[in-house]
C-alpha cells in the first residue's frame, strides 16, 4: 500500500489514494481562488506546483488551468490530462520521494491546513440531468403514488428514466435552505392553495461531473461512457413532495426539484475508485444494444445519512446505504442521454437518483424511511419526523473502505431555513 509523508489517519477521506479535486480559497484573504487537492487534513495548491515546473511534462502545461476559480478548464483538458496530473501528484506525495517532502519552503508555501480554508463550489454547472436508477426507490415511490400493482413504470427496466434538472440552483455543502413554497392540494381540499412546503425531503444521490463532451449529434457509445467522466461528488437533491404531487404529472418534477440542490465539495476522481467496483443487480430483461456494456460499471461506496434537529444535542444516522444498490450505471446513463445526438459539455452534472437499498434502514428519502407519513422516524430526544421541520440540519456522507486506508467524499450539508416572508404571504409560521 503506498503511503504519503503527511500523515494521514486510517479513517480519514482523503489518503494518497484518493486525492479528489476542489476549489479553495485561504479563510479570511482575498487571495484568488485556485484548484487544490485534499490530502490528510491539509489541501495541496495545485497553482504552486504549476509554477514550480511539476507538471511541465503533462497536457496541462502552459494551460493555466489550477489558477482558477472553477475545475472546468482542467476537466475540458480530457482522460489523458487528468491521468498524468494524478500520477505526478501521486509520486509527490509518497513517502519515500524527498523533492516536495524535504523542501520546507516549497512545502509551507503549497499546504494549507483544511480548517483554514473556505471551499468553493468545485464546477461551473453547465447543465444538471437527474436520474432514477435506483430499482428500490422507484417501487417505493411507485408503490406509495400508485400501489404496488403499478409500482413501477413499464419503461423503467428498459431505460434509465431521467429529467432535465435545473442547474443553476446548484450549491455548494454548509448553504441553507429556505423552505419553498408554492401551490399544493392536500388531498382533503378541492382547490389548489398557496402555502409553505409541508413535506419537504431530502434525496441522497451520487453525482458525477462530465470531463470531455461530446459533439451535437454524436453519442457517446456506452464501452467509451466513463472515459467522459471527470469524477463523482455527493448529492442532496432537496424535493417538495407536496409541490411534487400536485404538479408532477404529466411532465414530471419541476419547482419540487428546482430550489435547491447541495454538492459536496471535492470531486472524487473515477481513477480512485477503480480498486472498489464492483458489478451492479443483474439486469433483466437484458437492455437493448446501445445500453449493454461490457465491464462491471458499479463502485462499492457505502452512504450515510444524518439528521440533527434544533433540540437535538448530535445528529442520528437515519439512512446507511450504498451506491452498488443502483440498477443502471454511469455509463449507461451517459449512453442513454447521447443515444439522440444530446451533446453533454464540461461541467455537466448527472445525478443518480436516490439511492434505496432493500432494508427500511438503507432508503435514501425521508418519504420513504417514514413512509409517507405512516411510520415515523423516532429521535433520542422522543422527537419524530415524518418530513423535515424548520431547522433540521441534514448530513451525508460517504467512501470506499479499503485496506487500512478510505477513499472517501467528505460531507455534503445543509440546514431548513424558515419559509421566506412573501408580500402575498403576511404570516409565515414554523413549519414541523
Ligand atoms: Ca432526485
Amino acid at each position: 500500500m503506498i503511503r504519503s509523508f503527511i500523515k494521514v489517519n486510517s479513517d480519514s477521506h482523503f489518503p494518497i489514494q484518493n486525492l479528489p479535486y476542489g476549489i479553495f480559497q485561504p479563510k479570511g484573504t482575498h487571495a484568488e481562488p485556485r484548484v487544490g487537492v485534499a490530502i490528510g487534513e491539509y489541501v495541496l495548491d495545485l497553482s504552486v506546483l504549476d509554477e514550480a515546473g511539476f507538471f511541465d511534462y503533462t497536457p496541462v502545461k502552459g494551460q493555466n488551468v489550477f489558477h482558477q476559480s472553477t475545475l472546468n478548464p482542467f476537466m475540458e483538458m480530457g482522460q489523458q490530462a487528468w491521468k498524468e496530473v494524478r500520477s505526478v501528484l501521486q509520486h509527490l506525495l509518497k513517502e519515500d520521494v524527498p523533492t516536495l517532502r524535504d523542501d520546507a519552503s516549497l512545502r509551507e508555501k503549497a499546504f494549507t491546513l483544511q480548517s483554514k480554508i473556505e471551499m468553493l463550489l468545485p464546477v461551473k454547472i453547465s447543465d444538471y440531468t437527474d436520474f432514477y436508477a435506483s430499482k428500490e426507490h422507484a417501487s417505493n415511490v411507485g408503490t406509495m403514488f400508485r400501489g404496488k400493482e403499478n409500482a413501477l413504470m413499464p419503461n423503467w427496466t428498459h431505460l434509465p428514466v431521467g429529467y432535465h434538472g435545473r442547474a443553476s440552483s446548484v450549491v455548494l455543502s454548509g448553504t441553507d435552505i429556505h423552505r419553498p413554497q408554492g401551490q399544493i392540494k392536500p388531498p382533503t381540499v378541492s382547490a389548489p392553495e398557496f402555502s409553505a412546503c409541508r413535506q419537504l425531503d431530502f434525496e441522497l444521490e451520487v453525482g458525477c461531473f462530465i470531463g470531455s463532451g461530446n459533439q451535437l449529434g454524436n453519442p457517446i457509445s456506452v464501452n467509451k461512457a466513463e472515459d467522459h467522466v471527470f469524477g463523482l461528488v455527493l448529492v442532496n437533491d432537496w424535493s417538495a413532495r407536496d409541490i411534487q404531487a400536485w404538479e408532477y404529472q404529466p411532465l414530471g418534477p419541476f419547482l419540487a426539484k428546482n430550489f435547491a440542490t447541495s454538492i459536496s465539495p471535492w470531486v472524487v476522481p473515477l481513477e480512485a475508485l477503480e480498486p472498489f467496483r464492483v458489478t451492479g443487480p443483474k439486469q433483466d430483461p437484458e437492455p437493448l444494444p446501445y445500453l449493454k456494456n461490457n465491464k462491471a460499471g458499479s463502485f462499492d461506496i457505502q452512504l450515510e445519512v444524518y439528521l440533527k434537529g434544533q433540540n437535538m444535542e448530535a445528529p442520528e444516522r437515519i439512512t446507511a446505504s450504498n451506491y452498488n444498490y443502483l440498477y443502471w450505471s454511469i455509463a449507461q446513463q451517459i449512453a442513454h442521454h447521447t443515444i439522440t445526438g444530446c451533446n453533454l459539455n464540461p461541467g455537466d452534472l448527472l445525478a443518480s437518483g436516490t439511492i434505496s437499498g432493500p432494508e427500511r434502514e438503507s432508503r435514501g428519502s425521508m418519504m420513504e424511511l417514514a413512509w409517507r407519513g405512516a411510520e415515523p422516524l423516532q429521535f433520542e430526544n422522543g422527537e419524530e419526523r415524518v418530513w423535515l421541520h424548520d431547522g433540521d440540519e441534514l448530513l451525508m456522507t460517504g467512501w470506499c473502505q479499503g485496506d487500512g486506508y478510505r477513499v472517501g467524499f467528505g460531507e455534503v450539508t445543509g440546514r431548513v431555513l424558515p419559509a421566506k416572508k412573501l408580500e402575498w404571504n403576511e404570516a409565515v409560521q414554523e413549519v414541523r
